[in-house]
């Protein structure tokens, strides 16, 4: 008895730690370097903050070249008011991916657009301290494909591309 208490205890701490070192964290360690996973697949970080930013604007990969995206929301406001999510689609013109982004923001919770056919990948919609990984396969043409948060509001700040050369 005495022994299951301590253990209880002992995991208690572990994740009161768990929660300050999340707190403490606020992004400011997110590491922006692509960096390589275990299995040979790239990966590149990206956050999302409370200004509405990216801290990547721009990713540079080969035709048909696998990726991992890991998104992470750093900021602290609630989810209902300032949610990420990482959507990337396919060469549109800027006013048929304005048209698209429009129709996912009025479609909560994840606000993706009703016809899904331009969309190449997406993550979650995340809330403050989130992480959603996919991997995605670049396209086998060359050329820039946007990338954006579809958040309500958020479009016109949160947005990027990936170039495929
Ligand atoms: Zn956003």
């Amino acid at each position: 008895m005495k022994n299951q208490l301590k253990n209880i205890k002992v995991s208690l701490s572990a994740i009161i730690i768990g929660i300050v070192l999340a707190g403490c964290g606020g992004g400011a360690d997110v590491d922006t370097a692509p960096a390589v996973a275990d299995d040979g697949v790239r990966q590149i970080r990206i956050t999302g903050n409370d200004a509405m930013q990216f801290n990547i604007t721009e990713i540079r990969a080969e035709p048909g070249e696998e990726l991992r995206i890991a998104l992470t929301n750093i900021g602290r406001m609630p989810k209902q008011h300032m949610g990420h999510n990482w959507v990337l689609f396919k060469a549109l013109s800027d006013s048929e991916l304005n048209t698209l982004a429009m129709d996912a923001a009025g479609r909560g919770p994840e606000h993706l657009p009703a016809d899904m056919s331009a969309v190449l990948a997406h993550t979650r919609m995340l809330g403050p301290a989130e992480s959603d990984q996919i991997t995605i396969t670049a396209p086998q043409e060359p050329g820039e494909y946007p990338f954006a948060c579809t958040f309500p509001g958020h479009f016109a700040l949160m947005r990027g591309k990936l170039i495929v050369e």
